[in-house]
């Protein structure tokens, strides 16, 4: 594009129109190619499948694809743009969507990260709270407006500075130590994680810390501990080249004595079919029919706590089989689901219905709130115990028989969560998290690690992959990887307290911190 090709004044002098053209192709192919940049995917490879690209690399490669396209007049929705992305890739995506208003389009972004809020020229909020508690306007107007709107829970984070970080670091009881690790970009990489604290794994997207947590060290642990970690279908790579891959691997030299069990807590749904829910997930489900089978008159009949099983064909209606539902297929266009016509969505049989706990039956139990529920069972400790710990976690809006199908991936990770919260907790867990904020607002970022902060204190070890500042800032120990992404990346930049890093002249996440200690 610089003109400086040899045989360039050769074919100029020869075929000034060649030269014209081929000006023309590699402007428009630079300018293409720019916008990548700027968007941060300056790591993926050309060739690279669509398929195997995050939901979060798709939608800036279709808005890369948009900038280019010279339109006006469009309106463009994002949902959650942000979502996964370290606060210098956030940047360079404001850049991106500054242009595309610039050319005359309109931008409608659903968004949690409060830099992306900041950004905008026009706030609606909606809420106040989740579920039933949520689902109106609060406010609709210029950013500056929403500081008066005293029931907005996200004007307390632009706004207020009571949010403040203060970071008490851990001690690490010992250390977890990684060496020789070989994986994507990562060669010959040597690693350590403290154990019995919270550590936060970081750098911009592409660097190679999902590489080291999600797949390296997950599967070296599981591998120590007896485990099979099942391939997921769903991973970033394409299966043919990760087989190969694999074979690089590397070791634990030290540190194994001290875990028992791993967990990883994803995003993914806690069942696949309308029959699972959060009542049957937890466990609950089954003290509470234990309690429909406790009682006088289902005595009287011989009912089992198998009888208030929607899964069971003795109590469930007959008709939809306990669905609730029943499907119409209609000619020529998509079937629908509708309200089971003899049982009308209740999932039981009449007889199953007579019998009441509390003037309930089981059907009107599975529609109450968690919340509800809480208040409902409070003589029985070991369900209302349950029920209060999901609550914590700020899902007491989900109704205990809400489809697993039903629930966003934030939410499935929570009732996760609070089922190991439940757990009887003998330590020596280790916890692993791939960015559990994408998609919480900054209020259920709270709650989140109130809860991982608890599985801590307990004596358990937590591992998160991590862009949200507040969070690094609130962790006993930071990794940071890079410094870019790609061949750039894949190494440890800098280790350390949250306090340590931010000294960091090289590493890229060390520049936000610091605002969030500043803002502190
Ligand atoms: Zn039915």
């Amino acid at each position: 594009a610089t003109g400086e090709a040899p045989a360039l004044k050769k074919m100029a002098a020869g075929h000034p129109e060649k030269v014209v053209v081929a000006q023309r192709i590699a402007e428009d192919f630079l300018g293409r190619l720019q916008v990548m940049l700027d968007l941060g995917l300056g790591y993926l490879t050309l060739e690279r499948s669509t398929p195997t690209l995050s939901p979060g690399e798709l939608q800036r490669l279709r808005l890369a694809t948009q900038v280019r396209s010279n339109l006006f007049g469009v309106v463009y929705v994002l949902d959650e743009p942000s979502a996964g992305l370290h606060p210098a890739d956030t940047e360079a995506l404001l850049r991106v969507l500054d242009k595309l208003k610039a050319s005359g389009n309109s931008l409608f972004v659903v968004e949690h990260e409060i830099d992306v809020i900041r950004h905008a020229d026009w706030i609606v909020d909606v809420g106040p709270a989740a579920g039933e508690k949520g689902g109106h306007i609060l406010y609709s107007g210029l950013p500056a407006g929403l500081k008066n709107v005293k029931d907005s829970v996200t004007r307390r984070y632009i706004y207020e500075d009571s949010v403040k970080v203060v970071p008490t670091p851990r001690t690490p009881k010992d250390w977890l130590k990684l060496e020789g690790v070989t994986r994507n970009n990562l060669a010959g990489l040597s690693a350590a994680f403290p154990l019995g604290v919270m550590t936060s794994v970081t750098g911009v997207s592409g660097s190679g810390k999902s590489t080291l947590v999600s797949q390296v060290l997950v599967e070296l642990v599981a591998e120590q501990l007896g485990l099979k970690v099942a391939t997921s279908a769903e991973t970033e790579a394409d299966p043919l080249e990760q087989v190969e891959v694999l074979t690089l691997g590397g070791q634990i030299t030290a540190g194994m004595k001290h875990i028992k069990r791993l967990v990883v807590v994803d995003q993914k749904p806690i069942g696949r079919t309308p029959r699972s829910n959060l009542a049957t997930y937890t466990g609950l489900f089954d003290h509470v029919r234990k309690l429909f089978a406790s009682t006088k008159a289902a005595k009287a009949k011989k009912y089992d706590a198998g009888r208030f099983s929607f899964n069971v064909a003795k109590g469930r209606c007959p008709h939809c089989e306990g669905e609730g539902f029943v499907m119409v297929e209609l000619l020529f266009l998509p079937s629908v689901y509708t309200p089971c016509p003899t049982c009308g969505g209740t999932r039981y049989n009449t007889k199953t219905l007579e019998i009441t706990y509390k003037d309930k039956n089981i059907a009107e139990v599975l529609g109450m709130t968690v919340d509800e529920a809480a208040n409902f069972f409070d003589e029985d400790p070991a369900v209302s115990r349950a029920l209060e710990v999901v609550s914590e976690v700020g899902l007491g809006y989900l109704r205990l028989g809400q489809p697993a199908t039903e629930l966003s991936g934030g939410e499935a990770q929570r009732i996760k969560l609070a089922t190991e919260l439940q757990r009887a907790q003998h330590g020596q867990t280790l916890y692993i998290l791939d960015e559990p904020t994408t998609g919480l607002h900054p209020s259920d970022v709270e709650r989140l690690m109130l809860q991982l902060n608890r599985l801590v204190d307990a004596g358990n070890t937590v591992i998160l992959v991590e862009h949200d500042m507040r969070v690094i800032a609130a962790s006993d120990w930071v990794i940071d990887i890079g410094p870019g992404a790609g061949e750039d990346g894949g190494k440890i930049v800098v280790a350390g307290t949250p306090a340590e890093i931010i000294k960091n002249k090289v590493s890229r996440t060390a520049p936000y911190l610091k605002q969030t200690f500043v803002n502190a």
